[in-house]
């Protein structure tokens, strides 16, 4: 490894002096003038809660995935709560997903009183692993939530064969607006796809979520659970009156305002140049960081464009004189905000207790926890950011080298 003179210098840890002067976060939102326009806009216009913004921006996503249908929730994790109960998973029905994802995903299933059942990921991608997924299927699975972790995503067309026609696979595409699988846009392909919009995601909502689907039962599913499980049919309302609706299911308030959906429409504007943006901030970062011997690079399958939502290194820890968690105080020190993503959802407490999970079930994806680590990653992030990321990881693991 090339040690730079920067490398040789002590660590902030240590009393030197940081490679920044202030934190630069792993993720962070941009608001420009446009967007503070769509917003103000839209609360001159009359109307707060659900108006045309929320069809607008549904419209929207819907063309920009290839999907017949959107339908707007007050967050990602309402959106994917939405789908388990559009594809009727309920007590006594099993759901597989991974255990590397933000714990919203299973705690879909669990919402709807069904059992999560985790199965391990490829140790190329940590996206769900199909021959895992395959061994875990039983008569009770009812849906399959693949996630396309950092944005890669996940083995879609492997998932829907295993599917089949009795399975339904939820994709939680929370990281990969803007992905393509295949040279199909995410949000096409799977039964359901799940998009977030909180502030770190690639379209900023302040909260929000979204899925798209091209099934005209399950839209129709997930407005009505959206909406107290109501359903308005026109027809009835005639017949009975203007004032006639029926609750028919036991749905939640999951309504996106109609001032959430202004800044979404003005945000989306920009994707394609933040995803842009995004792709050559891993470019910059993986011809700077490949050389280190310390480092596992993210991979890439040859059959998709990630929409790189996080940046996850692994580290080589045998080639290191420290663990990850030293390594992270250590950048931290020089004031870059890494972060880790994720803690094995079946770990937590809660999934311990309650469903009888431990340590050991999943071994890929368990070792690749010991040694993420996730850099800094946002489109406003200028080459000179991304400069003092690689300086300080040079610097911290030339400190630690073994
Ligand atoms: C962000 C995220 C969610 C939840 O989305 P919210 O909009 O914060 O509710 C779910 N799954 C994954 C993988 C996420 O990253």
């Amino acid at each position: 490894m090339r040690v730079s003179v920067q490398a040789a210098e002590r660590l902030a840890l240590e009393g030197g002096k940081p490679v920044r002067a202030t934190l630069l976060p792993y993720g962070h939102h941009t608001v420009e003038e446009s967007d503070i326009a769509s917003v103000v806009a839209t609360l001159r216009s009359g109307w707060l809660t659900t108006g045309p913004k929320v069809e607008e921006f549904e419209n929207a996503i819907a063309q920009l995935v290839g999907a017949r249908h959107a339908v707007a929730f007050s967050s990602g994790t309402a959106a994917l709560h939405g789908a388990a109960f559009a594809a009727d998973l309920k007590s006594g029905d099993e759901a597989i997903t991974t255990p590397l994802t933000f714990c919203a995903t299973a705690n879909a299933v669990v919402y709807q009183g069904a059992q999560p059942v985790f199965a391990d990921v490829s140790n190329d991608t940590l996206n769900l692993d199909p021959e895992t997924v395959g061994r875990r299927i039983t008569p009770q699975t009812k849906a399959i939530l693949p996630v396309d972790f950092t944005g890669h995503p996940a083995a879609l067309d492997e998932i829907l064969q295993l599917a089949g026609e009795r399975i339904t696979v939820i994709e939680d595409a929370s990281h990969a607006l803007g992905a393509t699988y295949r040279q199909r846009r995410v949000g096409g392909i799977s039964h359901m796809s799940v998009f977030s919009f909180h502030p770190v995601k690639h379209v900023a909502c302040g909260e929000g979520g979204m899925v798209t689907t091209n099934s005209e039962r399950f839209a129709r599913r997930l407005r009505q659970f959206r909406n107290h499980g109501i359903e308005s049919d026109p027809r009835r309302r005639e017949a009975e009156g203007q004032w006639h609706y029926e609750m028919t299911a036991l749905g939640y308030n999951y309504r996106l305002s109609d001032i959430a959906c202004a800044l979404g429409i003005s945000q989306l504007g920009r994707l394609e140049a933040s995803v842009a943006r995004r792709g050559a901030i891993a470019e910059r970062y993986g011809k700077a960081l490949a050389e280190i011997p310390a480092i596992e690079m993210p991979h890439v399958r040859p059959e998709v464009e990630p929409a790189w939502h996080l940046y996850c290194i692994r580290l080589r820890l045998e080639k290191l004189t420290a663990d990850r968690a030293q390594i992270f105080r250590a950048l931290r020190a020089e004031n870059i905000g890494v972060n880790v993503h994720y803690i094995p959802v079946h770990l937590h407490p809660y999934y311990r207790d309650r469903f009888g999970r431990r340590a050991g079930e999943f071994p890929v994806a368990e070792a690749a926890y010991q040694r993420l680590l996730t850099l800094p990653m946002f489109p406003a992030m200028s080459d000179g950011d991304v400069d003092d990321v690689i300086l300080a990881v040079r610097k911290v693991i030339a400190a630690y080298s073994a």
